[in-house]
């Protein structure tokens, strides 16, 4: 039979969340209790979204739907989108400061993160935080930029550790020159949001050293300090050395609807002086036919004022289950916790112990998932990421029980 692609057989991670879910299985199986309400295993495990989609976006998804079936409404293949959602996202994220044809839509952030190597090949250094979320670096592997895992990370891959040490920002020093960058904030699982002075920091160095920052902003509506930046683009000199990958996931619930998009400026130049934009356009017209238009119509209803007015009570929502759990947190002496104010992740440490017997303890204990911070690189060691990603009652009951892990 053919062969395997080895890129395939070097992957490691994205085993975490499976071993997540077989450690869950194994544990209820043997306490038949948690069948019972009172004894039920919660998560705040997932980045997925549990809340309904507010009803005037949902309205914008169902008139999206009802169009295809009329001769005036239909339409078939958008290429790179509706042209009316990205001058939209433009004017909303971006104060108007892109034109249309340099923000494409896409079926979701991880997947244009994935789609996004193709931009630069196998040969190109890739730099990430430590720790962060996995697609960065197994997408790496995947498209051969990155070799086999080597027990404590994977061979070519830079990680610039985030720790409670230099406040969840990396020494910039430390970024290898003409790298791929992937920098996520508010990050996903540290919940450290990046300051603007952090931000021009990161601007300064990739354009002395000569770098591309794909910026994940998934959790840009999270943010509710005013003095924070939302997007790299808020940066001077950012549209000559980044991409901004964003998505409707996390704020419109959209994690099962799949649409994103994409900034890819048209400042933005390769070392020798090619267009990335042009070529953006090209891989997306080549691999990726366009986001579905039922998708985009709910986008652009979540952009108008009554939808962002949704978006804001969403992010809200979920932002007031990640009080109650760092809260709580708070209360059992954990000294060091970080995120929760502006995202959804609540990052705690536990010193001196692995993040595996952590979330075990917390598994038998309490009954509550978490989610083991080493799965997200090896600075992650020792900690555990609570998500607020949860119905409030769940979270109540959750945080109540966290409680059993006093003493
Ligand atoms: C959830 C998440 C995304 C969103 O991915 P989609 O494919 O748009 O659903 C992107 N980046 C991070 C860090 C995330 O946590």
């Amino acid at each position: 039979m053919i062969n395997r692609n080895p890129c395939i057989a070097n992957i490691k991670a994205g085993y975490l969340f499976p071993e997540i879910s077989r450690r869950r299985k194994e544990f209820a199986a043997a306490h038949p209790e948690t069948a019972e309400h009172s004894h039920r295993i919660i998560s705040l495990g997932v980045g997925n979204t549990t809340e309904p989609v507010l009803p005037h976006i949902n309205a914008g998804l169902v008139e999206g739907a009802r169009k295809l079936g009329t001769v005036e409404g239909y339409s078939g293949y958008q290429d790179e989108g509706l042209q009316s959602l990205r001058e939209k996202i433009s004017a909303v994220f971006y104060k108007g400061k892109f034109q249309a044809d340099e923000i494409f839509i896409s079926d979701g952030a991880k997947c244009d993160i994935g789609r996004l190597q193709l931009l630069f090949g196998a040969g190109v250094p890739v730099a990430v935080q430590d720790p962060s979320y996995p697609v960065y670096v197994d997408g790496s592997v995947l498209a051969g930029a990155a070799g086999a895992w080597t027990g404590t990370g994977y061979q070519g891959i830079v990680y610039l550790p985030c720790t409670a040490e230099n406040n969840y920002f990396p020494d910039l020093s430390l970024l290898p020159e003409k790298s791929l960058f992937y920098f996520c904030s508010p990050n996903n699982p540290t919940g450290a949001t990046a300051t603007g002075v952090q931000l021009e920091a990161l601007v300064k160095a990739a354009l002395e050293k000569k770098v591309l920052i794909v910026f994940d902003a998934a959790y840009s509506e999270y943010i509710r300090d005013p003095a924070l930046p939302k997007s790299i683009f808020d940066i001077d000199g950012a549209k000559r050395c980044a991409i901004e990958v964003n998505s409707f996931s996390k704020p419109a619930g959209f994690t099962g609807v799949r649409l994103g998009w994409t900034v890819v400026p048209k400042e933005l130049k390769y070392s020798g002086g090619e267009s990335v934009n042009a070529d953006w356009a090209r891989v997306c017209g080549t691999i990726f036919n366009g986001a579905s238009n039922i998708a985009q119509a709910g986008g652009l209803a979540a952009l108008d004022a009554e939808g962002l007015t949704e978006i804001r009570r969403l992010c809200d929502f979920y932002l007031g289950n990640a009080a109650l759990i760092r809260e709580s947190l708070e209360k059992l002496g954990i000294s060091s916790i970080t995120g929760g104010d502006n995202s959804p992740y609540i990052w705690a440490r536990f010193p001196g112990r692995d993040s595996w017997d952590v979330f075990t303890e917390i598994l038998e204990k309490c009954h509550v998932v978490t989610t083991p911070g080493s799965g997200f690189g090896p600075a992650g060691q020792s900690f555990i990421r609570f998500s607020a990603f949860g119905h409030r009652a769940d979270v109540e009951e959750a945080c109540a029980r966290l409680e059993r892990l006093k003493g």
